[in-house]
């Protein structure tokens, strides 16, 4: 439990939400600005702020329960589709520092966008670039 976040205090029962799932290590609730309806949240109940510093064990459950309430919530209004992604890090728009999975339900012809759409303009990277970034990143995960 970490005082100052919201998700900690969610966990802890000190601010209320929309439970839909729990377990021993993972929390679903509704988010209360939602982007569409049935707009989910999954974390940890412990705290992390980004996916790496989740150990593989608790990111394991978490991806468990993203896997089985992504169709669960789909159904439930449903939807057509979802995009189910992670904002990590604040770069990448993360507001609240506490791992969370988002499940957006979509629908056909809502007018939002695919998940090519979140970042700014496309870079320019030749052969060699991607060559070097893909043997940069093997190296440090092999
Ligand atoms: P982020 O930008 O960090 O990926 O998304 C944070 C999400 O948490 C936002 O979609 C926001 O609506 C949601 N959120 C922020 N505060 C609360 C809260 O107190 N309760 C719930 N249920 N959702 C929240
Ligand atoms: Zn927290």
């Amino acid at each position: 439990m970490t005082e100052d976040c919201i998700f900690c205090r969610i966990v802890d029962g000190e601010i209320p939400a929309r439970v839909v799932y729990e377990d021993d290590d993972v929390l679903a609730f509704l988010d209360a600005n939602p982007l569409a309806p049935g707009h989910t949240l999954v974390i940890p109940k412990d705290h992390y702020e980004t996916l790496g510093d989740m150990p593989t064990d608790q990111a394991e459950r978490v991806f468990a329960a993203l896997h089985d309430l992504t169709p669960v919530v789909e159904e439930s209004v449903d939807a057509d589709g979802s995009n189910v992604a992670f904002n990590n890090g604040a770069a990448a728009g993360q507001e609240v520092p506490h791992v969370h999975g988002h499940v957006i339900p979509r629908f056909e012809d809502d007018g939002g966008n695919p998940i090519h759409a979140v970042a700014g303009s496309r870079p320019d990277l030749s052969e060699d670039e991607l060559d070097d970034i893909a043997d940069d990143i093997s190296a440090a995960t092999n």
